[in-house]
């Protein structure tokens, strides 16, 4: 047994949800594949999660400021009751919104016995998105967040980066395949979640090279109206800061091809764990155990 190993180990036995799997993330150097350095213009992006027929209102509030985010769905769920239909989402994606992959029956990734069922169940339900018009999605968001060093090799041939339920604002250079998000309405667990933390947030990354991605759950419980509306003025808000709200195909795209893209390592802005914030891991821990 390696030193990284024994070090994983004895750091897992203290560790909440998705221990094990944290510690791997944090405590092993990242390989090549994982490495991304963010763009110096920081961008904000809206990603709602599996699909949900309410997802209609979040669609509604980013087109209001002529702002687009990203819809992740899981094939089988599609056109279940409660759930957007193929019809639906091919015009959410005709809109300019981006369509993501969520797994083809929303069970975690870390629970398929190989590498091989896994890679065979990403295939089947990419090819049922490519058969109803959806396209072929370069962005993937984890089901429960569920990711393992593993996972994160058998999707990478697939995508161009994914995204956990593990909280981050994401700074400086980060794991393209464990990229962090801030929980928004519903999952917020004992994160403060109120206007002010938001907007400072944004006011944060307005220094450049931060990705602060908001997870939205618009039908689960804890989502209110009111989110729907304070949703609006963060957008408002970040534009205002001169934070551009973005799908991540297109911060994907023009960001890493911007020129004057310089790497922000250089000016010190990286942070250990993808710009995880200290002193709330346990809020996130507790916001895993839930449904994502
Ligand atoms: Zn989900």
């Amino acid at each position: 047994m390696g030193l990284a190993s024994k070090i994983v180990g004895a750091v897992v036995k203290r560790l909440p949800a998705h221990g094990m799997d944290r510690a791997e993330e944090f405590l092993l150097p990242r390989r090549p594949f994982e490495q991304l350095q963010l763009p110096r213009p920081s961008a904000f992006t809206v990603v709602c999660d599996d699909g949900e027929t309410k997802d209609l209102e979040i669609v509604e509030v980013l087109e209001r400021h002529g702002v687009r985010g990203v819809f992740a769905v899981s094939p089988d769920l599609i056109g279940r009751p409660g759930f957007l239909t193929y019809d639906e989402l091919r015009q959410i994606r005709a809109a300019g919104h981006e369509i993501a992959f969520h797994g083809t029956t929303h069970d975690p990734f870390t629970g398929f016995a190989d590498a091989a069922r896994l890679k065979a169940a990403i295939a089947e339900g990419l090819a049922a998105m490519a058969e109803g018009g959806l396209g072929t999605p370069g962005t993937l968001i984890y089901p429960y967040g569920r990711h393992s060093r593993q996972v994160r090799a058998t999707v990478a041939p697939t995508f161009s980066s994914a995204f956990t339920t593990w909280f981050g604002i994401n700074e400086g250079e980060v794991n393209r395949y464990a990229i962090r998000r801030i929980p928004f309405g519903a999952y917020t667990g004992k994160l403060p979640a109120n206007e002010a933390w938001y907007r400072q947030l944004i006011d944060r990354s307005a220094g450049g090279a931060c990705w602060p991605t908001l997870m939205l759950h618009p039908a689960a419980e804890g989502h209110t109206k009111e989110h729907n509306a304070l949703l609006s003025r963060l957008v408002e808000h970040a534009q205002q800061r001169g934070v551009a709200v973005r799908t991540v195909a297109a911060h994907m795209t023009i960001g890493m091809a911007a020129p004057g893209a310089a790497p922000a390592a250089a000016s010190g802005n990286s942070t250990p764990a993808g710009g995880a914030v200290s002193g709330l891991a346990g809020a996130a821990s507790d916001m895993d155990r839930k449904r994502a």
